[in-house]
């Protein structure tokens, strides 16, 4: 609970009755490329100031006689592995406030040593919050002001505002965390009366400028329903507000955070996402390194990025182009290799790598993935000696644990598998191969040997993805959607460089406003409806996927039928797939594209991006 205390007629407000925990820091050297700087990455790990309870101990109670501490050091113990979903756990809570405390108090002691004075805070620091995670940061930093400095309500905001900056990552309300009131109100006390101080505000400033329309003020509330709306604080407090790809800023002023952009559009901003060309070329894939060094004259590229460009001068070459698809040849070759060792499985090196790696959620469609290869099946049985170009399926991806459809899109893939490898008629035709445990490690052995990069998530739903542009600076062709960077992929590209399909997101949305029946494409087309059908069936392994089925013609739990309309861009998939086979069999074209590719990812540079921070939101100077 809170105390107050009255100071000569200043009311003091304390926080009392509660758990200490000591954050230890662990401090990270980063050091950049060719600067004489280095980064200091600070990390925190939790321990209880408790000893051990030596009362308990020698009863024999030893259990008991550590309690603290272990409740104290689970604090810090794991990363939250849900992704693009949202958790309403108290311990996520305590985790989020302990980090963000931690951290705001030692920002907050060194400047108080240098300056003396808090009152230059916001001249000094700007606090990016990297989703809604650290959104704590904004009440934590106002209750140091008000309770620790003094500071009057006004000061401490305008602080506060001009400090405080917020990168959104998703446009799925699902992910967007809302933590029930509850929860704040008894584990912080004295952060809940600061939130619900800037959520009265604001919700008077709203009412105000909406002359009381309760339909826009409801939305855009902070505290609405019991429920505390983390996004809804960030974009009250922050100076500036950004998306992550041209498309995904655009709809979050069009429609996630419309009315806030109509009062202050100012604060909207964009910055694509970057990958860095360091590691993922030139310390990936070496022998691509080293041919983009012999045709640029040098590792310019790897401090400037955007002269990889140079590259393309040599997409007529027929030595260079045969250079790059030996390149390519190799590291199949070495990550069939490590396959081998590691799981035993021979993947058909020559056969083309058609990859899907990323986290498993429905709306990145590896479902959709799954269709087409069991179609592709059907016509290899229906007609065993037809033209075939040899196809091997890579997909990685790892589920959040309490998500049952993602699981079972994986078991399904992994009974496709079994399946098609048992399949005489597959042999070195058809493969599908599910990677374990896919990670960043993985993903640096995989980049290099990718041919095709599946990007198929339903447009408008993919906030930038990174892995696409992994894919393109080591030469994998997409095929994608226009969603997320991939829009930006293709204005760099053009149609002839990149096999793009399916609806737009201002179809999405139109089409659903209009009423999406999916039920009428099994209905009327023979090859959604077989592969369907298949799926329900079965794959003789006992596993039943008829859930999946459902969820598409039926819907189940709520969501309505095939929410990511995976039948509606199924047919305009399929022809993506078919272009994709009849450019590989040029290979001259394919390999032009894949260079052309390669020439123009420097776009898709972190330093880029970072600059980008460092110039729109950051107003800080940058070297370079
Ligand atoms: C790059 C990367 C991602 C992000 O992939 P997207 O396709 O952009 O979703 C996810 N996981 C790992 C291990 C990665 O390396």
């Amino acid at each position: 609970m809170v105390d107050h205390w009255d100071d000569r007629g200043v009311n003091h407000p304390e926080q009392v009755g509660y758990t200490t925990v000591l954050a230890i820091p662990r401090d990270m050297e980063i050091a950049g490329y060719k600067t004489k700087f280095t980064n200091t990455l600070r990390l925190w790990d939790a321990k209880s100031p408790v000893p051990v309870d030596m009362t308990y101990y020698s009863r024999g109670e030893y259990l008991k006689a550590v309690e603290q501490q272990a409740m104290a050091e689970v604090i810090a113990k794991v990363l939250y592995p849900d992704d693009n979903h949202y958790e309403g756990k108290s311990l996520r809570l305590k985790q989020q406030y302990f980090f963000v405390s931690a951290t705001i108090q030692s920002i907050v002691r060194k400047h108080r040593a240098q300056y003396g004075t808090l009152r230059n805070f916001h001249e000094k620091h700007v606090i990016q919050i990297n989703d809604t995670h650290p959104t704590l940061v904004i009440p934590e930093l106002m209750r140091i002001l008000l309770d620790v400095e003094g500071y009057s309500w006004n000061d401490a905001w305008n602080i506060v505002t001009h400090t405080v900056a917020y990168t959104n990552h998703t446009v799925l309300a699902e992910a967007l965390e809302r933590w029930p009131q509850g929860l704040i109100e008894s584990l912080l006390p004295r952060i809940w009366q600061i939130l619900k101080e800037i959520a009265a505000r604001y919700q008077r400033k709203l009412e105000q400028h909406f002359n009381g329309d309760m339909n826009k003020v409801s939305k855009m509330a902070i505290i609405w329903n019991g429920e505390v709306r983390m996004a809804n604080l960030c974009v009250c407090a922050c100076y500036a507000v950004n998306g992550v790809s041209a498309l995904h800023t655009e709809i979050l002023k069009k429609d996630v955070f419309h009315d806030a952009y109509t009062m202050h559009p100012e604060q909207f901003h964009n910055v694509t996402n970057g990958v860095d060309h360091r590691r993922w070329l030139s310390q990936i894939n070496p022998k691509l390194d080293a041919l983009v060094r012999e045709c640029t004259g040098g590792d310019d590229y790897l401090l400037h990025p955007e002269t990889i460009r140079g590259l393309e001068k040599y997409k007529d070459d027929q030595s260079v182009l045969a250079q790059l698809e030996a390149i390519k040849k190799e590291n199949k070759r070495r990550f069939a290799a490590y396959v081998a060792r590691e799981s035993g499985v021979q993947l058909n090196t020559d056969a083309i790598f058609d990859v899907q790696v990323k986290r498993l959620h429905e709306y990145k469609r590896q479902l959709l993935n799954v269709l087409h290869i069991i179609h592709l099946y059907n016509q290899l049985r229906d007609n065993p000696n037809m033209d075939f170009t040899p196809q091997t399926f890579l997909f990685g991806a790892k589920a959040a644990p309490g998500y049952h459809v993602a699981k079972k899109i994986i078991q399904l893939i992994n009974s496709l598998s079994a399946q098609i490898s048992a399949d005489p008629l597959c042999k070195d035709k058809l493969q599908v191969v599910f990677l374990e445990n896919y990670r960043v490690s993985l993903a640096e052995k995989l980049m290099p040997a990718s041919e095709i990069s599946e990007q198929i998530s339903t447009a408008g739903k993919e906030a930038s993805g990174t892995g696409n542009m992994k894919f393109m600076m080591n030469g994998a062709l997409t095929i994608g959607t226009l969603d997320g960077a991939n829009v930006e992929m293709h204005q760099q590209l053009g149609d002839e460089n990149i096999f793009l399909f399916g609806l737009t997101a201002d179809q999405v949305v139109r089409m659903k406003a209009e009423g999406y029946i999916p039920a009428d494409y099994y209905n009327h087309n023979p090859a959604i409806k077989r592969v369907l059908d298949q799926i329900r069936a079965g794959f003789g392994d006992g596993v039943d996927y008829s859930d999946l089925v459902d969820r598409l013609l039926r819907g189940a739990g709520g969501s309505p039928a095939d929410e990511y309309m995976l039948l509606a861009d199924f047919d305009s998939y399929c022809q993506a797939h078919r272009r994709a086979l009849e450019t590989y069999a040029d290979r001259k074209r394919w390999n032009q594209m894949s260079l052309i590719n390669i020439a123009r990812s420097g776009i898709f540079a972190a330093d880029r991006s970072i600059r980008d921070y460092a110039s729109d939101i950051w107003h800080v100077p940058t070297r370079l």
